[in-house]
């Protein structure tokens, strides 16, 4: 998308830009802009923000800014981002409702064709509003049960919707086989059939409408782990609202007292599939390899 310096300036104006790109007219880089500014009280948002920007910045793709709400129980009124700026929206998000016309924007700007990334519990954000629930597909928490539609998991024959009653939890965070369920996709393209994810929470039986879904990779509930699903969990899947291209990664806590970036965000195979998952949202294509570091079954593989 056309970067237009003129709405820059007034997005900058109208919200509160903590960093942005340098503005030059022949930038051809991808515009990333990561929304922030409200989480649950589970997770430390600031690190959050450091860990998604720095790897988008990392692939040498992105521009990246940062673009924070007002704090809870503030007036939300002035936060009205130009998404029409940006290639990609990233969700690192769960807090008070978004104006009525920034929501509608934001919709549009997808429906049209906008890339969307949403992270770990950015899922558990907006449970009231249906526009939202169609671009995550899933989500868990903020009330959210079989009336708001299936879990989804994958089954024998791919993947299946369970209407029963019932709500989003988690086992206690441990290391988990991801498995690939669709290795065509330019997102898991090149990648391990399965890889040991690095210590984390494994969300499970997110209900959504669950439309438009494509599941591209599902970590396996094992029940030798209390309060866990034994199913095959979605962790990294795709959708599509209108034009627009979604990319939903379940994975990456970050808890609250966590000060430095823990394995569930240093495993590579998180930081790929963000990676690319970013870039396809923006771009619809994806052009970084599959890196040497990519975890295998048997163990983890992080970054320092
Ligand atoms: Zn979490």
């Amino acid at each position: 998308m056309m970067k237009h310096t003129n709405f820059r300036i007034l997005a900058a104006l109208s919200f509160l830009l903590i960093s942005g790109p340098a503005m030059t007219e022949d930038n051809e880089k991808l515009q990333a802009l990561v929304i922030s500014g409200q989480m649950n009280i589970h997770h430390n948002m600031a690190l959050m923000d450091r860990v998604v920007s720095e790897y988008l910045e990392q692939t040498g793709l992105f521009d990246v800014s940062l673009a924070a709400t007002p704090p809870a129980g503030a007036n939300m009124s002035s936060f009205s981002p130009d998404f029409e700026a940006y290639d990609v929206v990233v969700l690192n998000y769960d807090g008070d409702e978004w104006p009525e016309a920034t929501k509608y924007a934001f919709e549009k700007y997808v429906r049209s064709g906008g890339g969307m990334v949403t992270v770990h519990s950015s899922d558990n954000a907006f449970p009231e509003w249906q526009a939202f629930l169609d671009m995550t597909g899933v989500g868990g928490w903020g009330g959210r049960d079989e009336s708001w539609g299936p879990a989804v998991f994958w089954g024998e024959d791919g993947m299946e919707y369970d209407y029963s009653p019932g709500k989003a939890f988690h086992p206690k965070q441990h290391e988990f086989l991801v498995t690939t369920r669709d290795g065509d996709h330019p997102v898991t393209s090149g990648l391990p059939g399965s890889w040991l994810h690095g210590r984390d929470e494994l969300y499970s039986c997110l209900r959504g409408p669950a439309k438009n879904m494509q599941l591209l990779a599902s970590g396996y509930a094992d029940p030798s782990f209390k309060n866990s699903s034994d199913k095959n969990e979605p962790v990294v899947f795709v959708l599509s609202y209108g034009e627009g291209r979604v990319f939903h990664t379940t994975l990456g806590h970050i808890g609250k007292n966590d000060s430095e970036a823990p394995a569930s965000v240093r495993c590579v195979g998180f930081i790929t599939t963000l990676q690319r998952g970013a870039e396809w949202a923006a771009a619809g294509q994806v052009t970084q390899p599959a890196p040497d570091d990519f975890p295998g079954p048997e163990e983890i593989s992080v970054r320092p």
